[in-house]
């Protein structure tokens, strides 16, 4: 069906281009709205959605933010242990967010964003 109403709007183009465009933009907006961020930890570019926020909020501290909403400087992270490992132990999220991330921060953003992706599963264990 959408290959056919492709060659629709192609057949289209030489007759009422206006239409035709109108079409085209449509499309075009719509692969738009894929933000995509890379991860802290291993770098890979990844739809924003999948990945879990980390947000220096205004008044400088450290949070998991599951909305992805809250203000602040973000940063994404992937939700895997390898990549949450590698974000607190090399001190990527520090850098990331720069500011300073004192132990303990990072030590409980560690367990917050582990939780995190164990609920994740778990929410999927259900269904
Ligand atoms: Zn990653």
């Amino acid at each position: 069906m959408s290959e056919q109403s492709c060659g629709g709007i192609k057949l289209l183009w030489y007759s009422l281009p206006s239409k035709a465009s109108s079409g085209i933009k449509t499309m075009a907006g719509k692969q738009k709205r894929q933000p995509q961020r890379s991860c802290v930890g291993c770098r890979e570019v990844k739809n924003k959605k999948e990945m879990l926020r980390v947000v220096r909020t205004t008044v400088g501290s450290v949070e998991y933010d599951p909305s992805g909403k809250k203000s602040g400087r973000g940063t994404y992270v992937c939700p895997a242990k390898e990549c949450i490992d590698a974000a607190i132990s090399r001190g990527a999220l520090a850098r990331a967010l720069a500011m300073p991330v004192s132990r303990t921060e990072l030590e409980e953003m560690r367990r917050a964003l582990y939780e995190a992706i164990s609920q994740t599963t778990l929410e999927k264990d259900n269904i």
